[in-house]
Parts: C-alpha cells; sequence; structure tokens
C-alpha cells in the first residue's frame, strides 16, 4: 500500500520523494510506504488551506454540516473496512477498532447538527434603542496533529469541529498510523468536501510539526500527544502568541473503596488497563485500593489477567493486541527493572509475550505490580503500556489525595457502594472526568473532555467546548436610537 500527501485536492508524493514505512504492529510486517514530507510540503498544505478558506468560511454553516452529515453516513459504510484497518495499522483488537471508528461516526454526525446551532448569545443592553449579541466566526489554517492510538476517532474530534467553524485544515498524523490518516481523508473526499479545505501531511513530528506552528498563516494548533511534545509545540508557538489546544497524558487511576462491589470493579480495571493494550491517554494505571480489600481484589485481578488472551487483534479469540512499536515495547519493560528498584512486586506479567500468537509482533504481557508507594515511578509516569499500579490506602480522604497527587489530572474512577463516598469524589477529585461504578474509559463525543495539570492547558474537546478551540467570539452592538449613547457615562 502507498500513502500520499492530499493537498489541494489531489494526492501527491512528498517533493523531495523520500518514504518511510508504517508496520503491522501484530506481525511486524510492512502495511504501507509513506511519504516522507519536509517543510517544502508543509508550504504547499498551508498554502492550500489559505486559499480555500474564504470560500469555505463563506460557505453557511448548515451547508457545511450537510457535507459533514455525508462524511458520517460514508463512515457507517466503511466501518467495518476502516476498523480491520485501525487492527492492522495500529493493534487494538476489532471489537475496539470498530468503537475508534464509531467515535468518528458520533463525533461527525455530531459536529454536521452543530452547522444548524453554534449557539451565541444575545443579552439586553444597558441602554435603550440598542441591540447586543455575540456570534462565533471561524480564525483561519488549523493544524490537527495527532497520535496514533485513536487513528479515526482523534482526529474526527479536531477535524469535524474545526471544519464546521468555517476554518480549513492542514492534517498531521502520527507516523505510526498514516495509512488510517489517508483512508480518513479520503471520506472527506468522496463526500465533496471541496479541494484545499482539508490537507493531510505525512512525515516526522520534528520537522513538519515544527514547520507546522512557525508557519505565519497557521492560526490554531490542536495537539494530541506526549506532554513532552505538547510542551515544546507551547514554546515554540509562544512568540507568535499561537492559539494552541493540548490533549497530553495520563496518570488516570480506579479507586476501589471496601465497601465497592469487587466483581464489577475487576471487570472495569481490566478493561480501562487493558483495553488498547494500556494505550490509551486515560487508561488506568494506578488503581488505589482500600486496605480491607486489597487482598481480595490483587487475587481477583490476577486470576482474571491471567486469561486474558494475547494475539492479532483480527482474531475472535483475542483480547489484548500488540503494543505500537518495538521502541514502545523496550520502554514499557524498562519500568520493570525501575519497579524493583523501588521494591515493587509484579503480582503478573512483567515480561515481553513471546508466546502463542505473537509471531513478530510487539506483544507484552499484561502486568499488576503491587506494592507500589504513591511516587514510586510506576505510580507517576505515563507508561502507555499494559501495566496497572496497585497503591493501598486506609480511607477516603487518603485515595483522593493519592489519587490528584500526580503530574497528570485527565480521568478518575470510583468504585464504591455509598454514595456520600460518591459524591465525596464528585467534588474532590481534581481530574477532568470521574466516572463512578465504571472504569477510566468511555468518553462520550457530546461531552467535554481534556485533563487538568500536565494533561492539557485548559481547553476541552468534545461537547460544546471544543467549539471555543476553532472559534472566535465576535461581540456586536446595534444601536439604533440615532443619537450618541454612551456606557457607563452618567448623563446629568
Ligand atoms: P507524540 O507526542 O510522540 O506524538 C503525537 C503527534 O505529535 C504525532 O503526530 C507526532 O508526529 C507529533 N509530534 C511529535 N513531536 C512534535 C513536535 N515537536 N512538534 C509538533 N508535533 C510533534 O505522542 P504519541 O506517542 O503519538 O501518543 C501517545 C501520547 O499521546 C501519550 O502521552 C498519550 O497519553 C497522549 N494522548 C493524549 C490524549 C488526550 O486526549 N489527552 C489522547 C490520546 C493520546
Amino acid at each position: 500500500m502507498q500513502v500520499q500527501n492530499y493537498i489541494n485536492g489531489r494526492w501527491v508524493a512528498a517533493r523531495k520523494g523520500h518514504t518511510f514505512e508504517s508496520l503491522n504492529p501484530a506481525t511486524g510486517e510492512v502495511l504501507a510506504e509513506v511519504a516522507k514530507s519536509t517543510t517544502d510540503d508543509v508550504q504547499d498544505a498551508v498554502a492550500a488551506a489559505k486559499a480555500a478558506y474564504p470560500k469555505w468560511r463563506a460557505l453557511p454553516a448548515p451547508k457545511r454540516g450537510e457535507i459533514l452529515f455525508r462524511i458520517g453516513e460514508l463512515l457507517v459504510q466503511r466501518k467495518e473496512e476502516l476498523s480491520r484497518l485501525v487492527t492492522t495499522e495500529m493493534g487494538k483488537v476489532l471489537a475496539e477498532g470498530r468503537g475508534d471508528v464509531q467515535e468518528a461516526i458520533d463525533m461527525t454526525y455530531y459536529m454536521a447538527a452543530e452547522g444548524r446551532r453554534s449557539f451565541g448569545q444575545t443579552v439586553p443592553s444597558e441602554l435603550p434603542n440598542k441591540f447586543a449579541m455575540s456570534i462565533r466566526d471561524s480564525v483561519g489554517v488549523v493544524a490537527a496533529i495527532t497520535p496514533w492510538n485513536f487513528p479515526v476517532a482523534i482526529p474526527s474530534w479536531k477535524i469535524t469541529a474545526a471544519l464546521i467553524m468555517g476554518n480549513t485544515v492542514v492534517f498531521k498524523p502520527a507516523s505510526d498510523t498514516p495509512a488510517l490518516a489517508a483512508a480518513f481523508v479520503r471520506i472527506f473526499e468522496e463526500a465533496g468536501l471541496p479541494a484545499g479545505v482539508l490537507n493531510l501531511i505525512t512525515g516526522p513530528g520534528g520537522e513538519v510539526g515544527n514547520a507546522l506552528v512557525d508557519h505565519d498563516d497557521v492560526k490554531v494548533i490542536s495537539f494530541t500527544g506526549s506532554t513532552e511534545a505538547g510542551v515544546a509545540v507551547t514554546k515554540r508557538g509562544a512568540d507568535k502568541l499561537k492559539r494552541i489546544s493540548l490533549e497530553l497524558g495520563g496518570k488516570n487511576a480506579v479507586i476501589v473503596m471496601d465497601d465497592a462491589d469487587l466483581d464489577l470493579a475487576v471487570e472495569g480495571i481490566v478493561w480501562s488497563a487493558f483495553g488498547t493494550s494500556g494505550q490509551r491517554c486515560t487508561a488506568a494505571s494506578r488503581v488505589i485500593v482500600h486496605r480491607a480489600v486489597r487482598q481480595q481484589l490483587a487475587d481477583k485481578l490476577v486470576a482474571r489477567i491471567n486469561k486474558l488472551r494475547l494475539g492479532d487483534g483480527l482474531l475472535a479469540t483475542t483480547d489484548v493486541g500488540p503494543v505500537i512499536n518495538s521502541k514502545q515495547l523496550d520502554r514499557i519493560h524498562s519500568y520493570m527493572a525501575r519497579a524493583k528498584k523501588d521494591g515493587n512486586e509484579i503480582l503478573t506479567g512483567g515480561e515481553p509475550y513471546k508466546g502463542q500468537g505473537a509471531g513478530g509482533g510487539f506483544f507484552y504481557s499484561p502486568t499488576l505490580i503491587g506494592s507500589v508507594k504513591r511516587n514510586d515511578v510506576v505510580a507517576q509516569e505515563e507508561i502507555f503500556g499494559p501495566v496497572t499500579a496497585m497503591i493501598e490506602v486506609g480511607s477516603l480522604d487518603e485515595a483522593i489525595e493519592v489519587n490528584n497527587d500526580t503530574a497528570f489530572g485527565l480521568s478518575s474512577s470510583i468504585y464504591t457502594a455509598n454514595v456520600n463516598n460518591a459524591f465525596k469524589a464528585m467534588r474532590d477529585v481534581t481530574t477532568g472526568i470521574l466516572y463512578v461504578n465504571a472504569g477510566t474509559i468511555g468518553a462520550e463525543v457530546h461531552l467535554p473532555f481534556g485533563g487538568t495539570r500536565g494533561t492539557g492547558n485548559g481547553h476541552r474537546e468534545g461537547g460544546q467546548t471544543v467549539l471555543d478551540t476553532f472559534s472566535e467570539w465576535k461581540t456586536l452592538y446595534i444601536d439604533y436610537s440615532g443619537k450618541l449613547q454612551r456606557a457607563q457615562i452618567d448623563e446629568i
């Protein structure tokens, strides 16, 4: 398979003709040969997006919405084909690949309908014969820079929201999932999106990312990825006061209280910690458990984890797929030595998986680490693999304190049968998302998504909140009194 850039409505090779490879992480085989773009390609893509902007902005929002509806319908038709490609290029099991595509369908329909809403406000003026309102306007060219772990859903969050607000887009996907990016963009093309409104450039985050951030004509950077890269983007864009929306890492926890339904908690933890092989920004990489039920929960978890079957995500028998690449596999494994150094105990897993079904792929055994203290490395750093760390506490107050005590603030969960505990957690947990009696994953597109501290910079994707990233508020005053009226000035 060949993946090219999509610039001004045409599929083109990178100007310098260079390419790189995208692999199937379940087999290690080459899946696609991909355009390796450089600054020149970024210039072309931004120029195309800039040229297409005035006409797209002038198209009435409900008409923009009609194109998004068509995209939603094509996504429904292609769901199975795209989902299989998600599994083949990114590795998550097919059921989750379908979930990835479904999220994009949900988001596309949601934003399509926004074409007939995009509410502003009308409020009374303090002066007679004067009308006051606020409306949203577009901003210009948006750069959408995305990670590989939700290769269809995350681009949809950014691109559909940017487009419905009247912006044009340059999309830079992660280098591990470029074939999916191209398949997604093809659907926009087929739905009749005008040339230049959405452009795709593939290539390394350093050069291509920097060129996008530096470009004077790129007005908004919507970035999802690691905290390290998010900070680099922010620093680089600061001199030009770029509008930058960041969705970064997480170190999410499930709190299990002594009154919790433990079997329900086990299901929630396994799904949240090992779904997508733990490669979700909202993955449960900590379990904060009340002392009274620690041993019981640990035993149940180990028994359940040991039943998980690893393998190619296309097989119906597979529960957990591979991790994204060999570098990530090594990185995950490096945490085991660090855990042992901190005196932690590997309760199960802790090794690359080379058993049945592993083939040439990049598999890591689902891992539960016990005897973890709140400030140990595995309790603080984002591992981004099928690894979760169990921390014992003695009370709800302590659980919440430990939950809030990391550099990240994305998602939390509490399992409790006590309504007072639940409400206390809702009040005092300081992450952007909290689930009660459900795991840390499962966001729905029509609610705000994002986190506090090192997880971002205050923006939220999803919900109505995402529109703020991609629009400029314009406040309008219309004076129909026919005379000078002065706000805030006393009339004598
Ligand atoms: P990454 O930061 O390595 O890459 C993300 C994207 O940024 C890629 O397209 C990459 O090419 C590009 N990039 C890298 N360096 C850049 C730079 N200096 N300037 C501009 N662009 C650059 O992240 P990843 O490994 O692809 O994804 C995993 C990370 O993403 C994890 O930390 C995870 O928590 C995070 N994530 C967060 C959310 C969220 O919504 N909070 C969702 C998914 C993933």
